[in-house]
């Protein structure tokens, strides 16, 4: 799917600060940060949202949020805590539709979510 921008990162059509690659994912900061830790972490494989996964990509998503973890421990601020969130649809604020797992941290989170 070449409009979507997360694909045409992970193909290089499209600059990003990518942090990580392995096979089947791809990790780089957001473009407007919103902590001082911001990455996103994604599927090579285009995928919409959640909604849209398999039960074949069951491991994938946890694959994900494993790297999530070690990228969060990798960084300096991570130790303090980190938040991982995947938005899925409209009233969530998902506003690319390219399954991607936030990794925020560096600052006090507040609960519940604006
Ligand atoms: P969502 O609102 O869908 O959960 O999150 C999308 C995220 O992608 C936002 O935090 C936004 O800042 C980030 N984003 C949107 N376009 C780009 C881009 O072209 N490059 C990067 N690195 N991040 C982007
Ligand atoms: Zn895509």
């Amino acid at each position: 799917m070449t409009s979507c921008i997360f694909c045409q990162i992970s193909k290089r059509e499209l600059p990003a600060k990518i942090v990580f690659e392995d096979n089947h994912c791809l990790a780089f900061e957001d473009v407007h940060p919103q902590a001082p830790l911001h990455l996103l972490v994604i599927p090579k494989r285009h995928i919409e949202s959640l909604n849209e996964l398999g039960s074949e990509d069951e491991g994938l998503l946890g694959h994900l949020t494993f790297i999530a973890k070690e990228l969060a421990l990798r960084h300096p601020v991570g130790a303090t805590g980190y938040r991982t969130v995947i938005n899925t649809g409209a009233n969530a604020g998902q506003s690319v539709f390219h399954v991607h797992l936030h990794l925020l941290a560096g600052r006090p989170m507040q609960w519940p979510p604006g």
